[in-house]
């Protein structure tokens, strides 16, 4: 049965029973002490722009310890969006491998042109205006408003949902709850300070108000949290089974000559994409009929494919994908890219790839 103050209709002073200043209060005397020195918030609240757009986008999906040595490398290669606007997307699409999710990479380098030549340089500074720019959506606008500009924009990323979802017990499904956790986390968002505010939430989700085992105990605002009240946490967020992943499959070819080895560039549209890739044939379903890439059908006859033992299997957000891997002499093939065996690690692999060069190097036939 729900507690009387769950579900109820949130009101600009008083939510689910709880008062708001006090909460926020204690939320911002928290952050002050226990907040995380994270590398993109140097400059206290007179933050660049360009690292908190550059850190919001690289945080999309990926955990803050693999972030880290990527936004120090960049900032330190690009320190500024006009420089980063100037290289050439191959060097930011190798910068940025082993990061995941390939189409940020491309929509970062469009959105520093874009701000570079249509703004100055200098990054629009509301919600509305920065989610026209390539690669920012409504929650990176609003990180982005809040954090660099202290516009008073309410966040809400994973971190903030269950916070939010836990303080007035909102036991459903969050996507179906997303209206409901919005209005309250506008209704959270102060008028100053929203900056401050958004990243409080977060390292409060990330620290005590974990995904599993909340530590309650310790938390600043336990006092305010309807959850805890009606020991409830941990039963919060409301998560639905996930269905299983289709499986694809596909073969891999790695053709080899003096010492190197042939790869190519996929299609700059879709996964991984403009990334560099082993020749393969497409990734379909077990069932699908196998369609080889030309480059097979060139190799001379003294390329005889032959399989390598094992294989390399990846797991995708929406499928897993097994390989398998041939290997052949390829002395008949002239056009590359061609990449020698020893800096296969060197050339800006994205993860999956890198697993097929490791197994590749592993189980190749040593050189006639
Ligand atoms: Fe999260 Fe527990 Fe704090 Fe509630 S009291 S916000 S469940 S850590």
């Amino acid at each position: 049965m729900n507690h009387p103050l769950q579900n109820k209709k949130p009101n600009t002073d008083q939510l689910a029973g709880t008062n708001i200043r006090l909460l926020q209060r204690r939320l911002k005397d928290w952050f002050s002490e226990e907040g995380r020195a994270l590398p993109w918030r140097k400059g206290g609240r007179k933050r660049d722009p360009y690292r908190v757009w550059l850190s919001e986008i690289m945080l999309q999906q990926t955990t803050v310890k693999t972030v880290t040595p990527y936004f120090e490398s960049f900032c330190t290669r690009w320190p500024t969006v006009q420089a980063l606007a100037a290289v050439p997307l191959e060097d930011v699409l190798h910068a940025w491998a082993g990061l995941g999710y390939y189409a940020r990479a491309r929509n970062l380098k469009a959105c520093a042109e874009t701000v570079t030549k249509d703004f100055d340089g200098q990054f629009p500074e509301s919600p509305t205006d920065l989610q026209k720019l390539p690669g920012i959506g409504a929650y990176t606008a609003a990180a982005i408003a809040a954090i660099a500009f202290d516009r008073p924009a309410a966040v809400i990323d994973g971190n903030i949902e269950r916070v939010i979802a836990r303080l007035f017990a909102i036991d459903d499904d969050p996507k179906r709850a997303k209206a409901r956790i919005r209005e309250y986390a506008a209704l959270l968002t102060p008028a100053q300070g929203a900056g401050d505010h958004a990243e409080a939430m977060m390292d409060l989700g990330a620290i005590i108000c974990r995904p599993t085992s909340p530590d309650c105990e310790i938390c600043p605002v336990a006092g305010h949290c309807l959850a805890r009240r009606l020991g409830i946490a941990e039963d919060i967020p409301v998560r639905p089974p996930r269905p299983a992943l289709p499986r694809r499959s596909a073969r891999v070819y790695w053709l080899e000559r003096d010492g190197q080895v042939r790869l190519r560039r996929r299609p700059a549209k879709g996964l991984l994409g403009g990334m560099l890739e082993f020749p393969a044939t497409p990734w379909e379903d077990r069932a699908s009929p196998l369609t080889e890439p030309d480059i097979v059908g060139r190799l001379s006859p003294s390329g005889a494919l032959e399989k390598l033992p094992g294989g390399v299997s990846h797991t995708f957000t929406h499928f897993h994908l097994d390989l398998e891997i041939f290997t052949a002499k390829a002395d008949s093939i002239d056009e590359g890219p061609w990449v020698a065996v020893d800096d296969l690690e060197k050339v800006g692999l994205p993860t999956l790839m890198l697993k097929i060069a490791r197994h590749g190097r592993r189980h190749r036939r040593p050189a006639d």
